[in-house]
């Protein structure tokens, strides 16, 4: 199997180079490369070309290949199909906006939650990401920024416009399951590539315990709770997880953190609707009653509730509802004081939500 440079530490990689009889500075010019997301050897410039040729036959530059790559019609975002060393695949997005740029990163290889309305959970867990795994994520987006800028750039140029300012821990997986993973990934991120926490969002389902690691942490990022459903009966049916953390253990851990961080909590909520047996799409978890109940459980909350358009997936029963069905059901919520948008889609031309790309491989 290859070596993996960037899985080396400085010590490792000097005498891994050294060994192939190259001078010592060589490692620290790879290095460079390395920490910029080189995707291959070839765009080291200022190796000798020999050495560039001997690497690719012995080594590889990070612990993800790129398998894909998806651009949206608007040139907006991009999606990665990636593959890690053992086989495996993950997807990563980059989002480009108003803001700046997003990257979502997957935490898992595949998921166990088994939530009834996802496609990153089909085909169950296959294990957790490393830490360099989800950081090398984060740098093939960096690379992808700049590569515009990169045709004859030199390691140390200044190409520091337009890098990835946010990272939303929200591709594949459950973070809070590989909670400590995710913390190295973030403490890195911060360190390295000066993310700063408000910039980085970590959702999950609602892991009691990973979210008291979090506040044990204490980082100021910002949590999200995928919540999807306001009484514990519906939540239950849709998200297997909450019979093990009920929806208010889950809630007071979330207001818990973001109250000691001084976070607003962001709660997200996908808008669910179903085929009756006419054929008619009904509201699923997102009738009227159910927003006054959502309503209810976050009043007095610094909250911000995300409604999420439901990506269509073909094995998963339910159906996307009406423009109409939403705003109403936003409409009550900002009746009640609650603060709220609507998600804009990104990237539904190339299946950029939750586990589409990876599904459909082979
Ligand atoms: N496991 C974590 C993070 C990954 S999922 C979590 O549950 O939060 C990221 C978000 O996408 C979650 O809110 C999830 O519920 C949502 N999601 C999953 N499948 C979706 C779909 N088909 N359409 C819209 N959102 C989806």
């Amino acid at each position: 199997m290859k070596t993996i440079l960037f899985n080396l530490n400085d010590i490792e990689l000097e005498k891994f180079i050294t060994e192939l009889g190259q001078p010592r500075f060589r490692s620290k010019q790879i290095r460079e490369w390395l920490n910029r997301g080189a995707p291959d050897f070839s765009v080291m410039k200022n190796l000798p070309e020999d050495l560039r040729n001997k690497l690719n036959d012995i080594a590889e530059t990070l612990p993800l290949k790129i398998v894909k790559k998806l651009e949206s019609g608007d040139n907006q975002t991009t999606k990665f199909l990636l593959e890690l060393n053992d086989g495996e695949q993950i997807e990563c997005v980059l989002m480009r906006t108003t803001y700046g740029n997003s990257v979502c990163v997957s935490s898992q290889a595949g998921c166990a939650m088994g939530c009834k309305f996802c496609a990153s959970t089909l085909l169950g867990l296959k294990r957790n990401l490393t830490v360099n795994e989800m950081f090398a994520q984060v740098l093939i987006a960096q690379w992808e920024l700049r590569s515009d800028k990169l045709k004859d750039i030199k390691p140390n140029g200044d190409a520091n416009n337009g890098d990835v300012s946010h990272i939303v821990v929200m591709g594949t997986g459950e973070p809070l399951q590989n909670t400590q993973n995710v913390i190295g990934f973030l403490e890195r991120a911060n360190s390295e590539l000066n993310i700063s926490w408000r910039r980085i969002t970590v959702s999950t389902c609602g892991i009691v315990p990973g979210i008291q690691e979090l506040s044990t942490w204490g980082r100021p990022i910002n949590l999200a709770i995928s919540l999807h459903a306001p009484v514990d009966e519906l939540r239950s049916q849709i998200m297997p997880i909450n019979n093990k953390y009920k929806l208010i253990d889950v809630l007071n851990a979330a207001f818990d953190f973001s109250d000691q961080q001084n976070r607003q909590l962001m709660i997200e909520y996908i808008l669910l609707g179903k085929r009756d047996e006419n054929d008619e799409i009904v509201l699923y978890n997102c009738s009227n009653e159910y927003a006054e109940k959502l309503s209810e459980l976050l009043r007095g909350h610094n909250v911000m509730v995300n409604l999420i358009p439901w990506n269509t997936v073909d094995e998963r029963d339910f159906a996307s509802i009406s423009g109409n069905a939403v705003h109403r059901f936003q409409d009550i919520l900002i009746k009640n004081g609650i603060h709220t948008r609507i998600r804009r889609e990104r990237g539904a031309d190339i299946g950029s939500a939750c586990g589409q790309l990876r599904l459909k491989r082979g």
